[in-house]
């Protein structure tokens, strides 16, 4: 993938920079030592690497705030990090860039039962925003598979989502508030504690920006009471085709499921083997939990149960237990780190019409024969959120440029169909060069202008989102 060259200037003004950032942040976090660079050169995305010129790890936002001003004036460019989990390239550095990470950044700053809402710095963890309030029998709906490790910051840049989001929704349905540091160094609030915030909604264009628009230091959730109870279903089908109909009519008949998760024989095939969750042995597995009281489940499930049974399932099997549910969802929540077990693969995040579900995966099946590469899949169904997994073999050369061409065709089908290029991962460097196939040249600079907006200079996160000729353009015009 090519990345932009190191501007000669500034890789000289290396020492320069280290040293005016090493006086407004303590010794530890300033990091320009190549060897530990070298662990900040890539996210989750890992077929494309590249070291930064220096990672800073600030602890507060008046030192964030800092960094962004020095870099500013200096004119290098920022790439906003929470965890690195991004599987899209959102948080890979370019040579000529500082990397701003906000691993540091982790307190509880609030929390209100009576608002429902908890506020946060950006650096925590997913799963540990439940954790702060989980003892009192609240938690944070939005539950990425990478919760354990990814940042609420990365959250609202990629507008993530997961599992459980076919009810509750995705981040941008649950963030209520974010501080923000401008490229300049101006701290902004956006949105606040409450439902609205008047005004324009630049939280709306915030959630989602992929660390284009400025670096969140801190966020207001909103927290929810845990439901009575939950239990899940696993589905086994003859064929994705069946079970993706079968998807498609439990929606159709108006129940809600809290989640609807799809994976096939492929995906269960390592799952099985790494997590041990009991799965069945067939072409295609649904996932389907329903919650609330003892009654409320059963009269969900009845339905749901019913619909299943006309598409001849050869596995119907409810959880019995709070263990049995456990292990349905680790086996689930362990499929791409599975999967990473046998094989290198890319994991594509293309979003489709629920109704579309059957035929898309059909298609998809013929042209992983025509290219000769196997796909796996792995996916948040109800939402339509597909995550195709190619496996190809990172070592065998032109594996990989198959193996992109192969994903660019699937999203373009995604869009083709009416759905879009990302569901939750976001588009990086990843899906960059795809823009075009989804958004008119008039939607792109209608985008574009806001980014002119927030980052005159286009300093933050430059390389992504935008296919690289356009966006460099921009820069150097900004220059
Ligand atoms: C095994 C695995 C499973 C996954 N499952 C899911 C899933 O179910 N659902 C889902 O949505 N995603 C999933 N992901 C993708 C990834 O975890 C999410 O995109 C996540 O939100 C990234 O968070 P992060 O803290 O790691 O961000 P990073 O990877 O560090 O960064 C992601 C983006 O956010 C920007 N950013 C980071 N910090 C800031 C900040 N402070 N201010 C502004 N911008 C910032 C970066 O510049 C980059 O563009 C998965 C990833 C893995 C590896």
């Amino acid at each position: 993938m090519e990345m932009p060259v190191p501007d000669a200037a500034v890789v000289a003004d290396k020492a320069r920079l280290v040293t005016r950032l090493a006086e407004v942040l303590p010794r530890d976090a300033v990091i320009h030592d190549p060897a530990q660079l070298r662990a900040y050169e890539c996210d989750a995305l890992t077929a494309y690497k590249c070291p930064p010129l220096a990672v800073v790890l600030p602890a507060t936002t008046e030192e964030v705030a800092d960094v962004l001003r020095i870099c500013h004036a200096a004119g290098v460019p920022v790439v906003p990090r929470g965890s690195g989990t991004s599987l899209a390239g959102g948080a890979l550095p370019t040579a000529d860039s500082v990397i701003l990470g906000v691993a540091r950044l982790t307190d509880v700053l609030d929390v209100s039962y009576p608002d429902r809402i908890i506020r946060v710095q950006a650096g925590r963890t997913n799963l540990s925003v439940t954790g702060a309030v989980e003892e009192d029998g609240w938690f944070y709906a939005p539950d990425p598979s990478s919760q354990l490790a990814c940042a609420i910051a990365g959250n609202v840049a990629m507008n993530s989502g997961g599992a459980h989001c076919l009810k509750y929704g995705v981040t941008t349905n649950n963030l209520l508030g974010v501080t923000m540091v401008l490229m300049d160094g101006t701290v902004v609030e956006l949105g606040g504690g409450h439902m609205d915030a008047g005004g324009l909604d630049l939280l709306g264009v915030v959630c989602g920006s992929e660390g284009q628009l400025g670096v969140v230091t801190e966020a207001t959730l909103r927290i929810l009471p845990k439901p009575e109870g939950a239990r899940p279903v696993l589905m086994g089908f003859d064929s994705n085709e069946v079970a993706g109909a079968c998807v498609s009519d439990i929606i159709k008949a108006g129940v809600l499921p809290v989640a609807i998760e799809f994976m096939d024989r492929p995906c269960i095939r390592a799952t099985e083997a790494f997590a041990k969750a009991g799965y069945p042995d067939c072409e295609a597995l649904l996932i389907v939990e329903v919650e609330g009281s003892p009654a409320e489940i059963d009269e969900q499930l009845g339905v749901i149960l019913q619909i299943a049974r006309r598409h001849d399932p050869v596995e119907l099997r409810e959880s019995q237990s709070a263990e049995e549910s456990a292990r349905i969802w680790l086996g689930r929540k362990s499929a791409f780190g599975a999967m990473g077990q046998i094989n290198d693969y890319m994991c594509l995040d293309g979003t489709i019409p629920v109704s579309e579900l059957p035929r898309v995966l059909g298609r998809i099946r013929e042209m992983s024969e025509g290219y000769g590469l196997e796909v796996a899949n792995v996916f948040h169904a109800g939402d339509g959120n597909m995550h195709p997994l190619i496996l190809f073999d990172a070592n065998t050369p032109g594996d990989l440029e198959k193996c992109e061409a192969l994903g660019a065709d699937i999203l373009r089908l995604c869009v083709e169909v009416g759905g879009c290029l990302t569901g939750e991962h976001g588009v990086g460097v990843e899906k960059r060069d795809l823009m075009g196939d989804q958004f008119t040249p008039e939607d792109m600079e209608a985008q574009m202008r806001v980014k002119d907006v927030f980052d005159p200079s286009w300093l933050l996160n430059p390389a992504k989102v935008f296919p690289l000729p356009v966006s460099e353009a921009r820069r150097m015009a900004a220059e």
